[in-house]
Formats: C-alpha cells, structure tokens, sequence
C-alpha cells in the first residue's frame, strides 16, 4: 500500500492536521503557439485539501497540496486539451520507427534536441512539428517520402554501434 505521509502534515493555514483527498474542479490557462491563452480545465481533479471548516484561507488554494499524481494529470491533460501527442506518445511513436532521437530530428530537418525537449515534457511542441509528427508515426508512406527527400546522407543511414 502507498504510505500517506502526507496525512499527517499540518495544514499550514490553520495548523490542523485535516489534510484529506478531495475532488475539485481546478483551471489554468497555458500559452502555447503564441495563441491567445488557452483555458484547460479538470472538473474533478484529485488534490490534498485542508478539510477543517474553520480554516479561512486568504486564497482558496491555500491549503491545496498538489501531488505527482496531480501534476501529472495536470500536465496530460494539459496536453489533451492542447490537442498535442504526449510526451510519451512521441517517445512511443519514434520508438515504433526504430529511429534515435537524432536520427528523427535529422529527418525532419527540427533543430537540434528538439525530441529530447519534447519527449522529457520541458517544451511543448509547435501545432506544426506536431502534425508533422503524426503524420510520420501515423504514414509509413510518410516515413519513406521523407527519407527519399534526405537521400542517402542523413544519419539514420550511418554505421550504427552495435
Ligand atoms: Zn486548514
């Protein structure tokens, strides 16, 4: 069983230690694209509230503790709602080409550790790198036009180490 430390925190607004899992719709805006922000919104987001009903925080989120699992939720969602492959779908989607991460970023002419940024989720990537993403994980025929395109000399047609 996961242990829950956390259930014996003291709520730094009132001092009581009526730290509880509670649902609740959480909301934030992300930028991306150099778009007009964009609202993501989680109707039922499971976070770590204080459930003393005397404890008046200045900010309702004071007493909100977000966990990993939140924050993971938090970010596919955020990832969803953006309408962008996740992190792990394009580690999954390059994998499936037997391609290293240099090896993709040659082929689609991206600078350099653009995959390495996107697959760890430190940067989102465009709308346009990710069509082009789709449509390479999705087409093998997309796959082989691009090849034909870089000829001979892009890396994934170097000596590999065995
Ligand atoms: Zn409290």
């Amino acid at each position: 069983m996961k242990e829950k430390r956390w259930e014996n925190w003291r709520c730094h607004v009132c001092g009581q230690r009526m730290l509880r899992r509670v649902r609740q719709p959480f909301e934030y805006a992300v930028s991306h694209d150099g778009r007009p922000p964009v609202k993501i919104r989680i109707p039922d987001l499971e976070v770590i509230a204080c459930t003393n009903p005397d404890c008046h925080p200045e900010h309702p989120h004071d007493t909100i503790i977000e966990d990993d699992a939140a924050i993971c939720r938090i970010t596919e969602e955020t990832y969803r709602q953006l309408g962008l492959l996740t992190p792990t779908e394009i580690r999954a989607g390059r994998e499936r080409l037997g391609l290293t991460q240099q090896e993709l970023q040659d082929l689609l002419g991206l600078g350099g550790n653009s995959l390495s940024r996107w697959e760890s989720g430190r940067v989102y990537q465009s709308r346009s790198s990710d069509t082009l993403l789709r449509l390479v994980f999705g087409l093998s025929a997309a796959v082989e036009f691009v090849k034909g395109l870089r000829g001979p000399h892009w890396a994934g047609h170097a000596e590999r180490p065995a």
